[in-house]
Formats: structure tokens, sequence, C-alpha cells
């Protein structure tokens, strides 16, 4: 399998269970490692394990979003601090631009039912993407 179909792939088996922690709370509790590269009272920011760019880094919120689709109004702040916290790390580390991407559901290829933004760059993007 290709690296993008197995993603797809992995996407379209996971289970979305609302109440469930997912492998993001355990990175946020340091009790699996990750590659930390910002971090905040709010948000965490760190490399994806499996690049689908030179650079690839996951913003996520401390506090659990499953998805973009369970997002309440009161979530508002916390959506903007995430793009914000994008962008100063995009803009730092990828000044000729980069792509901002959130995965919802099933059919948008989401296998991490923590709401994440995937900021890609170090090439040139494709578009439109697969
Ligand atoms: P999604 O497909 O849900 O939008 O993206 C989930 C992303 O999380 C994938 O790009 C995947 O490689 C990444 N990921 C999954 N598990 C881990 C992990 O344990 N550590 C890190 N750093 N990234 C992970």
């Amino acid at each position: 399998l290709s690296k993008m179909s197995n993603e797809v792939e992995k996407a379209s088996k996971a289970k979305y269970e609302k109440n469930t922690e997912t492998i993001f709370d355990k990175i946020i509790a340091k009790k699996i490692p990750a590659d930390i590269i910002y971090e905040d009272e709010q948000c965490l920011a760190f490399n994806d394990v499996n690049p689908q760019a030179p650079v690839h880094f996951l913003v996520i919120p401390k506090h659990r979003i499953p998805m973009l689709d369970e997002a309440k109004d009161s979530d508002s702040e916390i959506l903007g601090h995430l793009m914000l916290v994008a962008s100063k790390l995009g803009k730092q580390k990828l000044p000729k631009g980069y792509r901002l991407v959130i995965n919802n559901g099933k059919d948008g290829c989401q296998s991490v039912y923590h709401l994440h933004l995937h900021v890609l760059g170090g090439r040139q993007m494709k578009w439109p993407p697969g």
C-alpha cells in the first residue's frame, strides 16, 4: 500500500468514540514521547510521526475536542488560538508558505479523534489535495 492509501485505510477504520481518550491525550500528559516544538497553557504542537511533507507538524488543543464538528460556540477562542499558533510556527519554519489542514470525519480522512491542525510544507504543495 502507498502511504496515502494507508492513511485513508487508517481513517476508515478509526472509531469515533466521543468520550474515549486518544493517543494525543497521552502525548499531552507526556506519557508517551513526541517531538514537541511548541507548548503553552492551551495547546501543544509536535511533529507528525508519519510526515506527508518535509515539514509536517500538528497543533492540538490540550482540552479534547474530538473533531471540528464537535466544536461549540464556547470553543471559538481556542480555535482562533490554534490557527494563530500554527501561523506563528509556520511563518518561522516555512517562510515560503505552508498548508493548513483539518480532517473531519471518515470522508475527511480523520484517524485520531482529537481535533488537530496539520501544518505541512517544505515543498511545493499541490492543489487540489487528494
Ligand atoms: P488525521 O488523519 O486524524 O487527520 O491525522 C492524524 C495524524 O496523527 C496522522 O498524520 C498521524 O501520522 C499522526 N499520528 C498518529 N499517531 C501519532 C503519534 O503517536 N505521534 C505523532 N507524533 N503523530 C501521530
